[in-house]
Order: C-alpha cells, then sequence, then structure tokens
C-alpha cells in the first residue's frame, strides 16, 4: 500500500467517529481525493425513516461537488468494525458519474490491510451518458446494471429501493416496446377501413 493510500484510509477512519448511527450502530467514513489532490470526506447519518440515511461516500461526493471538484482520483471507505466494507451498489452508481472505471477504491480491512479495487471491478455495468444515448440497448443496460446490483455486497434498505425503482424502469421500458411492437403491426389492422 502506498503511504498516500494509507493517508486516505486514515481520513476515512477519522470520518467515520462522526457518524450518525442510532439504529444500526454501524459506523462508516469515506475519503474521496480530487484532482487537485484535495480531499472530502463524509459519514454514514441514519434516520428513523430508514429511506432517508446517507451513505458515508455520498456524503463525502456532496461535499466534493458542493466545492466544485468533480473529478475523483481515489475514495478511501472504512468501517469502525475494520471489515474490509465496499461501497454499496448505489454508491458505486454515483461514482460512476464523476471517474471512470479505472477509479481506485480502498477498503479497510483493518490489521493495516486495505483491498483495493477498481470501480470496474466493483461495477461492470454502469449507466452513464453515452449508455443513455444508445436507446436501443436501453432495456439490455437496465437489466445488466439491475443484475450487478444484485450481486453488490451491501443492500440496505434505501439500494433496495433503488433495485425497486429499476425494476420498475425495466417494466416501463418492456411496456413501451409493447406498445411499440402494437403500433407498427397492429392487430387491429383488420378492422380498419
Ligand atoms: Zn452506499
Amino acid at each position: 500500500m502506498m503511504s498516500s493510500d494509507h493517508a486516505l484510509i486514515t481520513r476515512a477512519r477519522t470520518a467515520f467517529q462522526s457518524a450518525y448511527v442510532p439504529y444500526s450502530e454501524y459506523r462508516v467514513g469515506a475519503a474521496v481525493e480530487t484532482a487537485d489532490g484535495s480531499v472530502y470526506t463524509g459519514c454514514n447519518i441514519e434516520n428513523a425513516n430508514y429511506s432517508n440515511s446517507l451513505h458515508a461516500e455520498e456524503v463525502a461526493v456532496a461535499a466534493a461537488i458542493q466545492d466544485g471538484q468533480d473529478t475523483f482520483k481515489r475514495i478511501a471507505v472504512a468501517s469502525a468494525a475494520q471489515d474490509g466494507v465496499t461501497p454499496c451498489g448505489m454508491c458505486r452508481q454515483t461514482l460512476a458519474e464523476f471517474a471512470d472505471g479505472s477509479l481506485k477504491i480502498l477498503c479497510d480491512e483493518g490489521g493495516g490491510n486495505v483491498k483495493t479495487y477498481t470501480l470496474t471491478e466493483l461495477l461492470p455495468k454502469t449507466i452513464s451518458e453515452e449508455t443513455l444515448k444508445d436507446a436501443n440497448d436501453t432495456m439490455h443496460w437496465l437489466w445488466n446494471h439491475y443484475q450487478c446490483l444484485i450481486n453488490a455486497t451491501s443492500c440496505d434498505s434505501r439500494s433496495k429501493y433503488y433495485l425497486l425503482s429499476l425494476e420498475l424502469d425495466l417494466v416501463r421500458v418492456i411496456t413501451i416496446r409493447i406498445i411499440l411492437m402494437e403500433a407498427s403491426q397492429p392487430r387491429w389492422q383488420m378492422f380498419r377501413q
């Protein structure tokens, strides 16, 4: 592990001490390094309704974006449990908005051990602006993205809500396709004229 990696992990560890986690008591901290070497940190912030809970990674990303920094080099994630926690599926997609697949994600395994992933390893099929332009593949990428998230290790209530929204998107796309097929080859053609 490079010394700078260690420094970033230390920032993430410091961040989880600020976590607001009265329900899960699972403290997470994140530290994102931007292109100019600035570091922004975040901790998880829970809510009694669960769905409003914020993840450490998205709090860190929000802090960077608010400061005008939208190019990320690395992100470190640490939990008080030192269990090698990785960003959940939802946060992986959030990171993909601002970084390419080579983004380094450092995960604190405790005992001085850090597991390093690339974003591509954790989320091979991201939704990007380019993906959205290819309307013909809409159903395909939705399905792939859904599969990747299903396979994601962390799946809390908010991630499940995100999965549900993707499921609804899939249903919507399939429905639109059926409508378009009906429009091009209407079964009611025989009743016309
Ligand atoms: Zn997350």
